[in-house]
């Protein structure tokens, strides 16, 4: 496949944009490196590059793009949402509609703010729950990515349960050592560290279905755990489903069929972004009533935004739900998943090729080994190079995913029976050549 145009406008890129990408996940760097494509068009399942390759999209821009790329509900919305004017800075009611939307579908939500990014999002219940508790830790999981606020970018020590240490230069030591670091599914590290730390800890964070080292579940009894030791010590609960809201059914993972005691797994804030803003920028945050009443102008936690709510992305946001309300559109997504996933599997096994998939009804992630997930280490220990070769091999077969070994699929509700056939026939393409390798 010939991608000379996305090389030449690499080169371009990296003499002003730093990295080339506006985004590091965006790069090569995780799989070898070299030029990322450069897409020019999208529309349903598919992208066309600058070169005019077409590719089939599981990337779905890393998760926003739920109803396919350029939906024309979503187009539709947008258009009218610009007409009327882009931005404000005073209410509308377009605001109130989608706030309704999602305490309807996320019950406990009792009031809601809608910010710009997932980033912002996680770092202000952070902020409102410090607020509340009047405590200043953080219990966060390892492995699990909360946006690039400076208290969140800390990575886990060695040990069961750790202070943090900054993950990214230009994060204080100070800050990285209000956060404490846990595996994921591991209620006995979470126990210890409340009992070291824990007069000091104002909320446990979690991806409760995490998205971020691949999709993995929570163990049987590991939220209701969770939930009651951090609540036991006075702490509050923080859900970040920037990825996981609206993603398995039309919810949250508080009312997730797969789980259950619903009661017993329900979080004191929650943070969203991606689906609900149908592609455009978006963040929301919302929880108990007297928790979010810490929030200016009511309370004494400041939290602003010149482009909070702005009508475009409220629009979409609105759109993108509506298609979402749609019947069966959800089982038709875990159809394709489990079509494409068996296939993934059967070609691999065929192969030779270890394989493990992590499906979750329309979204999945695909681990070069032979061990089972449930958190970070174990996802750390699979073969990255394995995963780069099937990566490009892909790429070259017209299938777009993301480049890193830890990202997930996700089937839109634009895929059809065909994308999956296709996608079958290159994976077994690809795993033929690396089996040759
Ligand atoms: N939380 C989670 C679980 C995420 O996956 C992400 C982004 N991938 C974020 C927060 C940050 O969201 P954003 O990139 O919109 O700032």
């Amino acid at each position: 496949m010939n991608r000379s145009t996305s090389a030449q406008l690499y080169e371009e890129a990296l003499q002003h944009i730093v990295g080339g990408v506006n985004s590091p996940s965006r790069s090569f760097k995780a799989v070898g490196g070299g030029a990322p494509v450069f897409m020019k068009r999208a529309g349903g399942s598919r992208f066309w590059d600058e070169d005019g390759n077409e590719y089939i999209d599981y990337l779905a821009a890393y998760g926003p793009i739920i109803t396919g790329h350029a939906h024309p509900h979503i187009t539709a919305a947008i258009t009218e949402a610009a007409q009327n004017g882009l931005l404000y800075g005073t209410p509308t009611q377009l605001e109130i509609k989608l706030a309704k939307m999602l305490k309807e579908a996320i019950p406990s939500m009792d009031k809601v703010r809608f910010v710009n990014s997932g980033t912002e999002a996680v770092m202000t219940t952070i902020r409102v729950a410090r607020a509340y508790t009047k405590r200043s830790k953080i219990v966060k999981f390892a492995g699990c990515y909360h946006g690039h606020s400076d208290l969140v970018l800390v990575a886990a020590g060695s040990g069961p349960s750790t202070l943090g240490i900054p993950d990214s230069a230009g994060v204080p030591g100070s800050i990285a050592q209000e956060v404490i670091t846990v595996p994921f599914n591991d209620l006995d590290s979470l126990r210890a560290a409340l009992e070291k730390w824990g007069e000091d800890v104002a909320a446990v964070m979690v991806e409760p279905i995490v998205g971020n080292f691949g999709m993995v579940m929570p163990k049987p009894g590991f939220l209701e755990g969770l939930c009651k030791l951090a609540h036991d010590n006075g702490s509050l609960v923080i859900y970040d489903e920037v990825i996981t809201a609206f993603r398995f059914h039309y919810g949250s993972t508080q009312t997730y069929a797969g789980l259950d005691n619903h009661e017993d797994i329900t979080p004191d804030l929650t943070a969203l972004g991606k689906i609900i803003g149908g592609g455009l920028p978006i963040g929301a945050y919302g929880g108990r009533k007297h928790v979010m009443e810490q929030v200016a102008p009511l309370g004494p936690a400041y939290q602003a935004g010149t482009m909070a709510g702005n009508p475009a992305s409220i629009s979409a946001g609105i759109a993108c739900l509506e298609v979402l309300q749609g019947a069966g559109v959800y089982e038709e997504m875990e159809r394709l998943a489990i079509r494409l996933t068996e296939g993934l599997q059967a070609s691999a096994d065929r192969h030779g090729i270890p394989l493990t998939i992590n499906r979750i009804r329309g979204a999945f992630s695909t681990h070069f080994c032979a061990h089972p997930i449930t958190n970070y280490e174990e996802a750390q220990d699979t073969d990255g190079e394995m995963f780069a070769s099937f990566f490009r091999h892909m790429l070259d077969r017209g299938i777009n995913l993301a480049p890193s070994k830890y990202e997930a699929w996700f089937m839109t509700t634009a895929h059809t029976d065909a994308d999956i056939d296709a996608t079958l026939e290159a994976a077994e393409a690809s795993y033929q050549a690396m089996a040759a390798e």
